[in-house]
């Protein structure tokens, strides 16, 4: 059964980071996004074919070791590019570790409207505490809490304990980690 699950392209994995979300939290970069928002400060992550493959069951064993000394301590938060490009692997992911962490954090730039518009899309939802929603717009940058621009929406899962003025008033600053992943927000 294993051996049937996806793939994940990704760019990277933070196990300790406190600028992506409440308290602290694992992030897990993935690779490839076709938005292209002009002025998108992530653009080395846009390549499909960058980055690294990896098995879905293989990141399932790196979050396991990364959540933390006891189960639920630590968040996760899941950013591009664009996970929602890789739906059927970004479900099977969230199905298996989202009771791993106290909250589940998403970041895409397509619009709640869009992501419900296709099926492998929406199925990934009910698995995710917070979206962080739409295109990011240079023209209406956000210089605070987890929006990168003012028209994106936050969307807090009815089950979830998050509630969207933390997110909103989150302190915005970045981090720089070994490997060079520079992750957060330039506020
Ligand atoms: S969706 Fe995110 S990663 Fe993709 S272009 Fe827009 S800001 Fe960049």
């Amino acid at each position: 059964m294993q051996g049937q699950l996806p793939s994940m392209r990704i760019s990277g994995i933070v196990g300790r980071s406190r600028v992506n979300g409440p308290g602290e939290r694992v992030l897990l970069a993935v690779q490839g996004c076709s938005l292209r928002c002009p002025g998108c400060i992530n653009k080395d992550l846009w390549n499909p074919e960058g980055g690294n493959l990896v098995e879905v069951v293989e990141l399932m064993d790196l979050l396991h070791l990364l959540r933390g000394p006891k189960k639920g301590t630590r968040g996760l938060t899941i950013s591009g590019a664009e996970p929602f490009d890789q739906p059927n692997a970004l479900r099977t992911l969230l199905r298996t570790v989202e009771d791993w962490f106290t909250d589940t954090i998403v970041f895409t730039g397509y619009t709640v409207e869009q992501l419900l518009e296709d099926n492998s899309r929406a199925a990934c939802m009910p698995h995710i505490d917070a979206l962080i929603t739409g295109p990011y717009q240079q023209e209406n940058r956000s210089l605070t809490g987890l929006r990168g621009s003012t028209n994106q929406k936050i969307v807090i899962n009815h089950t979830s304990h998050l509630d969207e003025k933390t997110l909103e008033q989150f302190q915005q600053e970045i981090e720089i980690h070994d490997g060079g992943i520079v992750t957060g927000f330039p506020g």
